[in-house]
């Protein structure tokens, strides 16, 4: 049997660590690590990731505030908080929640917030600084991905490392995180001749395409690590909805370890985020 990954855990040690960093700050004489949730609209997943995202500062200590804006919010509107929350001493971290309404330009918004304060590290900067190798701040579940790998397998040194999906939030950011801990990398997506073949020589496959368990047993080769990115809703057979991952969970029994979804990727994001608005506090209060 694999090892399954329990990300759940993963998240929870890392957050006990961030309360302790909040803590030491604090007792330090520094200022309390404030992050800043921007809402714009009703849209409902959003307002649960958002509630999720404020209740989890509390548990750690970080400040949160919440400026939940209507939908019919101008971009003008919109630049002009961001602007005001750049110069705030009290907020280390912005995060805009996605999709904003079809009248406001995400990627303008994106590229407003400050990049010492853009915790979700998908500002250009930080992204260049990532690939560059010089710092910044590491978008959340591309981290997330590593950090669970190296609770497996502390040095990644020479490993070969399959990542399937190119996505600017998650592929791409993962391949560039495997490259700087010295794997050498595959980045595959969907025009990808051989998928399985390349599959089958990786010594570490991180899936995240959503296509529900595309990844199959014999893909996978006896002891390699598997990290299931995807969240794919499907029919349940009590009529409720069931996630699935990108992985065909009980076929890659033989690897080395696997995530297992739920409880996989999916709760290191939010741990992230909240370790990561400590690090833009601590740099902006140096
Ligand atoms: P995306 O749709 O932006 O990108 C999908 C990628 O998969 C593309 O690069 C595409 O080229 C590639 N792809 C599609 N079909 C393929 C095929 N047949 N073979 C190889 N590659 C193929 O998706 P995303 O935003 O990167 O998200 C991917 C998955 O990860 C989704 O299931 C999403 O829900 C999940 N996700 C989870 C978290 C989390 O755990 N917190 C966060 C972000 C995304």
């Amino acid at each position: 049997m694999a090892e399954r990954i329990d990300g759940r855990a993963v998240a929870r040690s890392l957050d006990e660590t961030t309360k302790s960093e909040v803590e030491a700050m604090v007792a330090g004489g520094m200022t309390r690590p404030g992050l800043t949730v921007i809402l714009v609209g009703d849209d409902p997943a959003s307002d649960v990731y958002v509630s999720h995202k404020v209740t989890a500062c509390a548990r750690v200590g970080i400040r949160s505030t919440e400026h939940r804006l209507p939908a019919e919010t101008s971009e003008d509107e919109l630049l002009g908080l961001i602007a005001r929350l750049n110069a705030s001493e009290h907020v280390h971290g912005i995060l805009c929640q996605v999709p904003l309404p079809g009248h406001i330009d995400a990627r303008k918004v994106l590229e407003a917030i400050d990049p010492a304060k853009d915790v979700d590290g998908f500002h250009p900067v930080n992204v260049g600084r990532l690939s560059t190798g010089t710092g910044g701040i590491w978008p959340c579940t591309p981290f997330g991905c590593i950090k669970l790998l190296q609770t497996v397998q502390p040095d990644l040194t020479g490993m070969d490392a399959l990542v399937i999906g190119r996505s600017n939030i998650v592929g791409k950011p993962v391949a560039m995180m495997l490259t700087a801990q010295g794997c050498t990398v595959t980045l595959a997506h969907s025009k990808t001749r051989d998928l399985p073949g390349k599959a089958r020589q990786a010594d570490i496959i991180v899936a995240a395409t959503g296509i529900p368990e595309m990844v199959k047993g014999d893909w996978v080769k006896p002891g390699a690590i598997v990290i299931d990115v995807g969240i794919n809703r499907q029919p349940g057979e009590n009529g409720k909805d069931r996630l699935v991952g990108d992985v065909a969970f009980a076929e890659v029994q033989h690897a080395r370890a696997v995530t297992p979804v739920p409880g996989g990727v999916g709760p290191m994001t939010i741990a992230v985020l909240l370790a990561n608005t400590v690090q833009a506090a601590r740099a902006w209060q140096k």
